[in-house]
């Protein structure tokens, strides 16, 4: 079975200057990661650094502040490349929305209008979306609720999400996805986020190289700590919770 972080940035010199040392590291221990990327030059440019490694794929997306501030032109060669190489990437991220860095309510609306753009085209494509999203947890619920209603698709990850508690229902409710960073040792709103959410809708990141609770350079090593701690919470042993999330990953992804 494999360890699976769904969620990185391995694109960072700071979390290896040599990338296949980082990918034989993570195959001796059993480790596969998602690397995320924020638009499509980032995304070109860590592809060619992780080509013919076996235990990162890289995805292409367009982080919110990105979305919200790029030309029509620009977001429509997104678009376009997506759909041309559909066939070399597994899901898209990271995308979503985010009130954190700006408050103009006129780019706020682009990175919405944008946000379900890129969804319209996930579900055209049948890839799942990683979501970032910051002081507009309800807004990004409410999109995301529209189209599972609409469609019944539901390949939706919602990464660190930091919402409030009374968010926690409607996402057990949509049936979507929380990926768990390891910031959950120390951080009470993950352990309870954890508690709350059935055991299926759990999925597992690193935010590589951010979210270490020691505010050093995380990277996708670190992984097996955060299952152990959802094993403990859940009450699981550890081949158990390696099987689950596992399945958990492949049913969000295939
Ligand atoms: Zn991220």
């Amino acid at each position: 079975m494999t360890f699976v972080d769904i969620h990185a940035h391995l694109d960072f010199e700071c979390i290896s200057n040599d990338k296949a040392t980082l990918n034989e590291e993570m195959k001796k221990n059993n480790i596969f990661a998602l690397s995320n990327t924020l638009n499509l030059e980032n995304y070109i440019h860590t592809k060619e650094l992780y080509k013919g490694l076996s235990q990162v794929q890289v995805i292409p997306g367009l982080y919110p502040t990105n979305a919200g501030k790029i030309s029509k032109e620009e977001f429509e060669e997104f678009l376009t490349y997506l759909k041309k190489h559909k066939q070399e990437y597994i899901a898209i991220g990271e995308v979503g929305l985010d009130a954190h860095e700006t408050k103009d309510e006129e780019v706020l609306l682009v990175q919405e209008e944008r946000f379900r753009k890129i969804i319209e085209l996930a579900i055209e494509l049948n890839k799942a979306l990683l979501i970032h999203t910051r002081k507009r947890e309800l807004k990004a619920l409410e999109i995301i609720e529209e189209y599972v209603v609409k469609t019944g698709f539901r390949k939706f990850n919602l990464h660190c999400f930091t919402g409030k508690k009374k968010y926690f229902q409607k996402i057990k409710e949509l049936r979507i996805y929380c990926s768990i960073p390891l910031t959950i040792l120390n951080t009470q709103s993950f352990q309870i986020l954890v508690e709350e959410l059935p055991i299926s809708q759990l999925l597992v990141e690193t935010d590589s190289p951010y979210l270490h609770p020691e505010k050093i350079t995380n990277t996708p090593l670190t992984i097996p700590q955060i299952y152990a701690k959802i094993a403990q919470i859940k009450g699981y042993d550890a081949k158990e919770i390696e099987n689950i999330l596992y399945k958990n990953y492949m049913k969000f992804i295939y």
